[in-house]
Formats: C-alpha cells, sequence, structure tokens
C-alpha cells in the first residue's frame, strides 16, 4: 500500500503526465478519442474565464493561435473574479475518481502557477480542513486509516495541532495541506493570457449566440464575427444556450460570499480554514469568509442577509470566539455552473441523437456487441461545469483537451476521462432511462 501510494503521488508531476498511463484499461467504443487536428489557422474559445484562458494557454504552448471570444468587456469578469479562492486536493479514502481528478489538478494548477513568468497573486502556505461534523470525521478518520500520504503533502492534525498552525482556537481537528491555500483566480487568469503572448487575440464584449459549421466553424453574435477550424467552448452553463450543448445537464447555481472586517482575536489567523463553509485570513483588514449555494435559485444574485447568517453560523461553530461583527459584512455574489454528478465536462462533443441511435443497444446491457467508435462533431470541444473547483480542475481540463486536439496521451487515465466526458450523461440515460442524470 505504502509504495503504490507514493508511487501515486510521485505520478501527480507535469513530467510524468506526458509518459500516458500503461496500465490504461482501453477506452469503451462510446468514449473513443475524438481525431487529432493538425491545425493551420486559428482555434476559437469561446469563455474568457479560468477555463477558457487555461484552454488557450495549453494550445499556445503547442505552437496553435488562439481567437478567445468573451462577453462582458474585461475577461475573468464573472466566478472567475474571485479575488480568495482556495487551491486544494480532494482526498478519499478510497482514492475515488473525483480525489484523483481534483488532486491531480490540484498538483497541476500548482505547478502552472509556479512556472510562470508573470506574478500571480497567491498564498499558498498550508491551509486545514476541519472535520467539523460527523460525516468529515469518519471520512478523514478511514483516510488517517487506510492512506499513508507523505507529510508534505497533507498531515492529520489534532485539535490543539490545529489550532496551533491557525494562531487561532479551534473547535475541531482536520488535514493539514501545506502546500495548499488562496489565489486571485483573476490575477492567474492576466498571467495566464500575458504568457500567451502574441499568439492569443482576445475579443472582449462578444458574445457568441451561434455557432456553425460549413468546412471549419462560423462564430456569430448577431452577425458572423469569427471562423475557426477548432472551437472550445469554455462559457460555463452558458453553454446550454449553444445547439451543440442544449442537452447537457449544466446549471448555474449562485453564491455569497460574505466579507468582514476582522477584530484582534481573528487578525491572528494565520492560514485558511475550509469547513461546511470557508474563512480566509484577513488582508487589508477584510475577510472573505463564505459560502452559500443557492440550491433551486438559478438566477438569484441579490445579496442575501440570510446568506450572511448562514456562513456566520458555520464560522461560529469552528471558531466560537472569533465573534466576528457581520452587522456591515459586504457580499461577492456570482454563478457557478455544475453538473448533477459534481465533475466538470471535459472533452469532445458528440451529437446526442446519434449516440443514442448508435449505443441504444448498451440499454439491453448487451455489452458484447461489437460498437462503432464514437464520432464527434468536427474538432469541437467543451470545458465547463467546474463547480467550487475551477481552480484545481480548469488547468488540467484545458491540457486533455490540448492533448486531444494534439493526439498526445492523456495526462489522466482512461477511467478518470471517462468521468468527466461529455458523453457520459447520455451513457446514463440510454442504460437507465428512468433514473435522475
Ligand atoms: C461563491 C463562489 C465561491 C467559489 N470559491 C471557489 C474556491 O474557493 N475554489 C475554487 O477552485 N473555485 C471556487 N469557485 C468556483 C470557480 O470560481 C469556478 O469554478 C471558475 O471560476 C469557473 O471558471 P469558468 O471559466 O468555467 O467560468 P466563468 O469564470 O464564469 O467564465 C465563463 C465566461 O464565459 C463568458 N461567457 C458566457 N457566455 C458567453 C458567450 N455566449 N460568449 C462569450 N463569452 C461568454 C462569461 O462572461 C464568463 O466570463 C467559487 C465560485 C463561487 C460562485
Amino acid at each position: 500500500m505504502k509504495t503504490a501510494e507514493i508511487e501515486w503521488i510521485n505520478s501527480l508531476t507535469y513530467s510524468k503526465q506526458h509518459g500516458g498511463h500503461s496500465s490504461n484499461e482501453p477506452l469503451p467504443a462510446w468514449f473513443a478519442l475524438p481525431q487529432p487536428k493538425i491545425c493551420h489557422g486559428k482555434v476559437a474559445v469561446i469563455g474568457g474565464g479560468i477555463a477558457g484562458i487555461s484552454c488557450a494557454y495549453r494550445l499556445i504552448k503547442r505552437g496553435y493561435e488562439v481567437d478567445l471570444y468573451e462577453a462582458q468587456p474585461e475577461l475573468a469578469s464573472e466566478a472567475s473574479s474571485n479575488p480568495k479562492a482556495l487551491l486544494k486536493p480532494q482526498l478519499s479514502p478510497n482514492i475515488n475518481l473525483a480525489d484523483q481528478f481534483y488532486t491531480e489538478g490540484f498538483f497541476y494548477s500548482s505547478h502552472i502557477i509556479q512556472s510562470l513568468d508573470f506574478p500571480v497573486e497567491t498564498s499558498l502556505n498550508g491551509l486545514i480542513q476541519l472535520a467539523s461534523n460527523t460525516s468529515l470525521q469518519s471520512r478523514f478518520a478511514k483516510i488517517k486509516d487506510k492512506r499513508e500520504l507523505p507529510s508534505s503533502f497533507v498531515q492529520y492534525v489534532d485539535k490543539e495541532s490545529a489550532s496551533k498552525l491557525a494562531n487561532i482556537l479551534l473547535e475541531f481537528e482536520g488535514l493539514y495541506f501545506p502546500k495548499a491555500g488562496t489565489v486571485n483566480i483573476k490575477s492567474f487568469c492576466n498571467a495566464l493570457v500575458k504568457a500567451c503572448g502574441n499568439k492569443l487575440t482576445v475579443h472582449t464584449g462578444k458574445k457568441i449566440s451561434k455557432l456553425e459549421y460549413d468546412s471549419e466553424w462560423k462564430l456569430y453574435d448577431n452577425d458572423l464575427i469569427g471562423q475557426a477550424e477548432i472551437v472550445i467552448i469554455a462559457n460555463a452553463s452558458a453553454a446550454k444556450m449553444l445547439d451543440a450543448c442544449k442537452n447537457y445537464p449544466l446549471s448555474p447555481l449562485p453564491g455569497q460570499l460574505s466579507l468582514v472586517a476582522a477584530n484582534n482575536t481573528s487578525q491572528a489567523l494565520r492560514i485558511p480554514l475550509s469547513y461546511e463553509g470557508h474563512i480566509i485570513p484577513a488582508s487589508k483588514g477584510v475577510h472573505f469568509i463564505g459560502t452559500t449555494y443557492r440550491h433551486g435559485r438559478e438566477q438569484d444574485l441579490a445579496e442575501s442577509e440570510r446568506d450572511h447568517q448562514l456562513v456566520e453560523s458555520y464560522l461560529h461553530k469552528i471558531a466560537p470566539q472569533l465573534n466576528l461583527d457581520f452587522s456591515h459584512a459586504k457580499a461577492w455574489i456570482k454563478s457557478r455552473s455544475v453538473t448533477p454528478d459534481h465533475m466538470p465536462l471535459v472533452g469532445p462533443i458528440a451529437d446526442k441523437t446519434s449516440f443514442n441511435q448508435a449505443y441504444e443497444k448498451l440499454a439491453y446491457g448487451n455489452n458484447r456487441i461489437k460498437f462503432e467508435e464514437a464520432q464527434y462533431l468536427p474538432n469541437l470541444y467543451i470545458s465547463a461545469g467546474h463547480g467550487s473547483k475551477g481552480l484545481s480542475s480548469s488547468l488540467l481540463s484545458a491540457e486533455v483537451i490540448a492533448c486531444l486536439i494534439a493526439g498526445e496521451s492523456l495526462p489522466i487515465s482512461n477511467k478518470v476521462y471517462q468521468a468527466i466526458h461529455p458523453s457520459r450523461f447520455w451513457l446514463r440515460q440510454i442504460k437507465s432511462p428512468l433514473a435522475p442524470l
């Protein structure tokens, strides 16, 4: 176990990502890789948040030229405008697929941040995830029991050690990640854009409303505004407005962060704490304290007193003596783009009707038939649905798409690839038509 664990951690490095996964199971026909594309013209990316900018960056690293289309007047104005987002791994007792994807993504994003020649506003000096409820307590105990992970990556800390690391009194034990912390996503986006240099052309204030294919892709707002051989759709939940993505189960999930003035006790907090919510050490006298999930209120982007009270109650549970005054709290409210299984949609886009026709026999459990390999819309990809973990998932997702386009071996195992493949929801519908997605 120990050797396997260390091998796994060691495999989470950029240099290994280009070696492929030798013990990979082959991909089934319905998740077959798309045709790679040597592109003589431009690649178009729709959406100028961290997902889209990451795609531009990974493709430009391979010599492609990119046109980036953003609806707003400025890049990174929506969810990716978060000035204090957490960058952290996601651990499970049994190394499940989400754990593999998001933890590898955590390492990959950290690697890119450190390797950029342009500054990114970060504080990656440690973070504690507190075992603040019985489910987390049981999960962390299993992780401690079953997994032997290097202390440079994670340490199980009791209440006293956690309090010492945080420099305030805490009510719970937890997992300490010495290399996790916070990133200003917008500054990360800006640094990636600078690193793209003149191979990137940014078109702000351009809301793409239609795509048409006629030997290459044509992009429209009201008029035809661009053409490209390859298109990557990375505009979060708005992807559903484009015909090619209308059948994907993407939805917006708004959330609020409270901006609260620090007091003498809270000033001492040294590292971010994550629990049902999270609190970031004060910067210029203000804490960012999160965060809420407005389920069933997809369009509600108004400041909410109830949301302030909710994050205050989460905070009170883990550190009651902080006693922060929320009465003058300000709010930062944006929407995440989510999927039903909490994994993003990353990869080639198929036509749903053709997919259903090609694989309908799977409904009868007939796996012995030799199915034709999946067909995709020509050179059309998606990176969306990054939920609450876009910092960990966007760069790795961009690398996956860049590898698919360039015909390189994937930086993730085939099993993880299937867990983020956009067609997975249609496959589930074929196999269990009555089950929710
Ligand atoms: C309250 C809150 C707290 C969060 N905290 C964290 C955290 O701590 N850690 C973390 O990792 N993640 C966090 N997230 C999630 C993270 O912010 C997102 O996962 C990430 O920013 C998603 O990036 P994106 O590029 O997919 O989407 P976005 O940043 O939303 O970018 C999509 C872009 O597409 C543009 N667009 C839309 N339609 C069109 C169109 N038709 N044509 C052209 N452009 C278009 C939009 O204007 C937007 O700029 C949080 C999110 C919220 C809401």
